[in-house]
Formats: C-alpha cells, structure tokens, sequence
C-alpha cells in the first residue's frame, strides 16, 4: 500500500513527491492531464521554446525555485528595455506623462489602508476624481487606469467583490531581488527536472511513480475506525476511468478553479464549512498569451515593451466577434527568442479569446497591429500559438488572489492549506498548490514551497505515528517510470 498519494502533478506535487521519496515513503502521483507541469508548460516554438504559462522566476531571496535553479547556471538576468506607450490609434504618448500617471496610481495604493476591505481597482478610481497628475488628462488616465487594472490582474469589473482586495498586498511579499529572472531559452520546465533530479543528469531521476491520465474523482476519507491496513485505508481514492487507491494520507494540488467547480463531488465527507467558504472567496484570474512569430524582428529595439492604451472611440472598431481584441494591453519581446512578440490579455477578453479558432486570433492580432501599431512596420505573421488557462478544466484560471469577498467574508490561503483529519490528528488530507502558500501565492516558488511543507508536515506524522501504520518507512518504488 502507498503511504501518500499526490494528487495533482506540476510543481507543488512534484516539489512533495521529491521530499517525501527522499525520507523514504513509498509515493504515488496522480495526474490528470497527459502530461506533468500543470501551470509550468514549455512547448517548442519559433528558434527555442517558449511559456504558455509561468515563464519568469520572481525574486531570489527566500525563493525556493532561485535556489534550486540558481546554483545549476540556468538563470538569466534580462537587459533594460525600452518601453512604447501607444494610444489605441497608434499614437505615442509621451515617456513623462505616461510614468507621472503611473506614479500617481502607485502612490495612491501606497498610501492607501491595506486593513479595510476596499479593492485595488475602487482605490485607484477614487484617487482618479482628485488626484491632480490623474485629473490633469482625466481621458489619458482612465485609458492609464484601465491598462493597470489589467495589466495586474485586478478583476471585479463585473462584481466588485471578486476584485483584487488592498489587503491582498500586505499577504502577499515579493521575494527581493530581479524580478524576472528568465530561464536562457530552456524554459521553466527546468523547475520540473530539476524537482525529478533528472537535470543536469537524467540517469540520476528518483524513482517515483507519476501515472498520468489518472483524473481523480472522489477522495473518501472519513473512516473512522483506527489503524491503517489494507481493508481499512485512510484514504480511498476513484479516478474517472474507474481505477481506486488506497493511500494512509493524501495531498491535493488543485487549483483554486477546479476546487471550486469540483469540491462538493470530490470529497467524502464534504470539505468543513471554512474551507469551503475560502475556496468560494478565493478568486481564480484569468490571464492569457498569445506568442506571435515573425521571420525577423520589426520593432526598434529588443528587449522591449508596446504598452496599449484603450481609447473608447478606438474599441468601437472592435465589434462582435472581434471585440476581445480590444483587451489585449500589451506586446513584450521575448527572451532569448528574438523573432516572437508576446500579447498579453486578460479577464473576459481572455475568455473570449480562447472561444476563438486560431485562424480568428491570427485575423484580431493583425487587425490590432493595423491599428495601434500603424506608424511601425510590422512584417506578415509566420505564427501564432496562445493559453486558454480558463477553459481548461484541469486549471480554470491562471493563479489565485484575495477578493474583498475574502476580506468581507473570511477566507485566506492559511485555511486553505490547513490539513483535514479523521479525529486522530494524523493529518489525513493536506492541501498543497500555490493558493496555499502564506507568503507567495500565485507564483511557481509558492507551489514549490507549499509541496515542501506539506511534504515536511507529513514525515513529521509519520514518523510521529510509525507504529501506529501497518506498514510504512520500508521499501522504495521500483523503478522511476511515467505511465501512460
Ligand atoms: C499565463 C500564466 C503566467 C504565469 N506566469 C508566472 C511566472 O512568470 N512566474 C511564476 O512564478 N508563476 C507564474 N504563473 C503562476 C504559476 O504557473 C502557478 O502559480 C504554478 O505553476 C501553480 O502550480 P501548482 O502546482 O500549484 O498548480 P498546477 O500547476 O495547476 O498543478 C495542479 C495539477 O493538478 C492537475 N489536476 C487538475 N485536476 C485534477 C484531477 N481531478 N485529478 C488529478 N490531477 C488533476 C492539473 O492537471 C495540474 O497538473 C503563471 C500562470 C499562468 C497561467
């Protein structure tokens, strides 16, 4: 019988897979998709690879992800870039007024009362009726205001309780150190080798077992009668395809998305009432790319950055089926990929988006250049790859954030992560993934360092409750193989 089953395969599965191999617990991981990595996913495209999902390292100081990767050589610091501010009819504003408005926005949620249940979004548009650097052009800032409620993911458009809360701030703390450290073309499917032991030498990967295609289904885990044997597991896991399992304890990875579309089907007995309070409050942003090639870069400079400033008047040439183009806020070059343009686009643009065919992506983006980019040069696509993170069922979104909901209602990724047990405190279900992270939500260092926790909260039990197990602390996984 396996001692913990893992349920969810990107990095903080893979971070509590390591851990626990390592002190000896036979481990199991679940997946669904038919692949590991989950958010992290690196694909080939253009000279080198590219991210559909996390692609930077943030930070370096209490950073689990630059520690792991750092020492191996295989991050890279980016160079200045040059920034355009582009109005949606192609104009250029001005480097000055665009960084006094930013300025101004900044200073007004650093001075704002992080305690109250105010979002970043309603803060920043108060600020805007008598800030002077915002009132001065009150047009230029609201296209401002719009471009940073994007650009940092604020939500609440439709339902302010659902937006990005000030408090959120204080919750969250950035890891010191460059930012957006980049992974020299390789990309951030290097945190996964490296979690695997199998970088910089792949005859060196652990043993653990991952089966993929393993949807999971339903966790049972109120048995209350002690011991732990095979009629009498913990834990009892079903996948879609009917396969079962039996584990002494498990830890879920799930996305704050899936958790809130699944929970009440996932578990038996259902979640406690706090726990699923926090899934509810909890918040899933929806942010997508779309990676655009071309034969040889057209733009003035690289690295560089088109920031796009929405005009009302400028939308209106996106109707209907092409409106969703009007919400994409941005065009980054790439590391280490010097023909590619990243688009950035968020909220219920990215929604759209990802209910559009390719062949429509390509035909917005190319009406968008037409546009905003008409006093550049821009050369014909060669191609095109986008996310869809918010359709997918696995994901549901791209990170989780505090809502003023959690802020009104309860809710923090503290009481997310605390473990479940069955009277025992043996801690039966244990709750992993970046939602989870106190301090670093949001980001793969977060995931990583919640699978490490979770991983260290259990070889504490275990060794804690040895006897108390049928088996446990023996005998190690055959062999390292990802069944398919
Ligand atoms: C567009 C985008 C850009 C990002 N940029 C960055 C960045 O630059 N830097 C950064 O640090 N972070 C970034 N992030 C965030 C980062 O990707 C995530 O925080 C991190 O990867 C989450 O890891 P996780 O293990 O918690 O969750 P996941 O990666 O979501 O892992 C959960 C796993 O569970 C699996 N699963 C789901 N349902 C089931 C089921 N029923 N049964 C079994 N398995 C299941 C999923 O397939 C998935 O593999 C970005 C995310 C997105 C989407």
């Amino acid at each position: 019988m396996t001692d913990v089953i893992v349920i969810g395969c990107g990095a903080a599965g893979l971070a509590a897979l390591r851990k626990l191999h390592d002190a000896g617990l036979r481990v199991l991981g679940l997946e669904a998709s038919n692949r590991i990595g989950g958010r992290v996913c690196t694909v080939n495209f253009g000279d080198k690879a590219i991210d559909i999902g996390a692609a930077w390292c943030h930070g370096e100081k209490d950073n689990k992800v630059f520690e792991l990767a750092n020492p191996l050589g295989l991050l890279g610091r980016p160079e200045p870039d040059t920034n355009w501010f582009l109005l949606s009819n192609g104009d250029q504003v001005p480097e000055e007024n665009a960084l006094g408005i930013l300025k101004a926005l900044d200073t007004e949620i650093e001075k704002a009362d992080k305690y109250g249940k105010q979002s970043i979004s309603e803060c920043i548009r108060n600020a805007a009726k008598t800030n002077e650097a915002l009132t001065k052009d009150s047009k230029l800032s609201e296209s401002f205001i719009e471009w940073f409620e994007r650009n940092n993911h604020l939500g609440g458009q439709d339902d302010p309780k659902k937006g990005k809360s000030l408090r959120g701030l204080v919750e969250h703390k950035p890891c010191e150190g460059e930012p957006l450290l980049h992974w020299k073309g390789r990309g951030y499917k290097s945190i996964l080798d490296i979690l695997l032991n199998r970088y910089p030498d792949p005859s060196k990967a652990i043993n653990v077992q991952i089966e993929l295609n393993k949807e999971v289904e339903h966790i049972q885990w109120g048995s209350t009668e002690p011991g732990y044997n095979i009629d009498n597991p913990p834990v009892q896991i079903t996948c879609t395809d009917g396969t079962k399992y039996a584990a002494a304890s498990c830890i879920v990875t799930l996305s704050v998305g899936v958790l809130k579309e699944r929970h009440e089907k996932l578990f038996f007995p259902p979640l406690p009432a706090e726990k699923i309070k926090t899934i509810e409050n909890l918040q899933m942003c929806g942010l997508d790319k779309i990676y655009i090639e071309f034969e040889k870069p057209w733009w003035p400079k690289t690295p560089g950055k088109f920031t796009i400033l929405w005009r009302d008047e400028d939308k209106a040439l996106f109707s209907g089926e092409d409106a969703w183009v009007s919400e994409i806020f941005g065009l980054w070059t790439v590391d280490c990929q010097p023909n590619v343009l990243l688009a950035w686009i968020y909220g219920k643009g990215a929604e759209a988006m990802e209910k559009q065919s390719l062949e429509n992506v390509k035909t917005g983006v190319q009406k968008l250049f037409a546009n905003v980019l008409k006093n550049f040069e821009v050369s014909p696509i060669k191609n095109l790859i986008r996310s869809q993170w918010l359709s997918n069922p696995l994901t549901r979104g791209s990170y989780a954030y505090r809502s003023v909901a959690t802020e009104e209602d309860g809710g923090s990724a503290a009481i997310l992560s605390e473990p479940l047990d069955r009277g025992d405190r043996f801690p039966t279900i244990c709750f992993a993934g970046e939602a989870t992270s106190h301090e670093q939500h949001n980001a793969v260092h977060g995931a990583v360092e919640s699978g490490f926790r979770e991983a260290e909260r259990l070889i504490k039990n275990f060794k804690m409750y040895q006897n108390y197990f049928y088996q446990s602390f023996t005998s190690q996984s055959p062999s390292f193989q990802i069944k398919k």
